[in-house]
């Protein structure tokens, strides 16, 4: 079995830009001081008017946000982008759901034409390992089983995301912790960001075999049990495409919406899902 993707500080760096709520040039200095020397995070800008914190990062947007955070400030992602520029190509996001409380955020950022970096996380998992798939369909009318087979353009059989041949849409598998968290950060040489907007992610109940498995179900899916939660993949903001400041759509701030959650039966019952990518 291949290790799961963590959200480790390896891999290509990209770029956020975060709200961050600052009343002062204090505020500018401490955020400053305290990410400095933080292995895999580099602030690159600050602007204290607009409340924006531009920082390039190996990390995982959560943990971006966190170390963010720890200043005393609140912060969201308002947009993401590549380390250099002239080669990012778009970028996505799911709000994830199902029937039972799982909900996330996973987020897709070309950033060459190569590598697709996925970043995401999932809450209210069974602990271990859960498969991950792009799937044809943005369509969940009928709860996850609407979104149709994994992706796969290329008329291949089911593998695991080192494969050559493999469904274009096989993340493998993410691993849920105790507390029912799946934190991960990807790369994958695969999926393109323009390819995928419209469909959706799905993720499963077990863990996907890779294709290697001996159930007649592991060359077509991996054999990885019935599908917990899904959102469809939407186009998002790239770095300074996101001025948002009041959500209009439902008259609360940026701060207080913050505070919502991103899915589930409370966010429903106000209005639309709004993520802010
Ligand atoms: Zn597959």
């Amino acid at each position: 079995m291949e290790a799961p993707p963590g959200d480790g500080g390896g891999g290509t760096s990209c770029r956020l830009e975060f709200a961050v709520q600052m009343t002062c040039q204090n505020c500018v200095d401490a955020i400053q001081s305290s990410l400095r020397g933080i292995p895999g995070l580099q602030v690159l800008h600050i602007q204290l008017d607009s409340q924006i914190v531009l920082v390039e990062t190996s990390l995982s947007t959560e943990k971006a946000q966190s170390l963010l955070e720890s200043t005393g400030r609140k912060a969201v992602l308002k947009g993401m982008g590549g380390a250099v520029p002239e080669s990012f190509g778009g970028a996505a996001v799911a709000m994830m759901s199902g029937l039972v409380l799982v909900q996330g955020v996973v987020r897709f950022l070309q950033v060459s034409p190569q590598s697709c970096l996925i970043d995401g996380t999932i809450d209210g998992l069974e602990p271990g390992l859960h498969g991950l798939h792009v799937h044809e369909f943005g369509d969940v009318t009928g709860s996850c089983d609407s979104c149709g087979d994994h992706f796969n353009p290329y008329g291949e059989c089911h593998g695991g995301p080192q494969d050559v041949h493999r469904h274009a849409g096989d993340l493998g598998n993410i691993l849920a912790g105790a507390d029912g968290r799946a934190s991960f950060r990807m790369e994958d040489n695969q999926l393109k960001v323009h390819d995928i907007i419209g469909r959706s992610l799905v993720v499963d109940a077990g863990e996907d075999d890779l294709g290697h498995g001996s159930h007649p179900l592991s060359k077509l899916t991996g054999n990885s049990g019935g599908r917990v939660a899904c959102g469809i993949i939407a186009r998002s903001a790239g770095l300074f495409q996101n001025p948002k400041k009041i959500c209009t759509c439902d008259g609360v701030t940026l701060w207080e919406e913050r505070e919502r959650p991103a899915a589930g039966a409370n966010k429903k019952a106000a209005g639309q899902p709004t993520p802010h990518l």
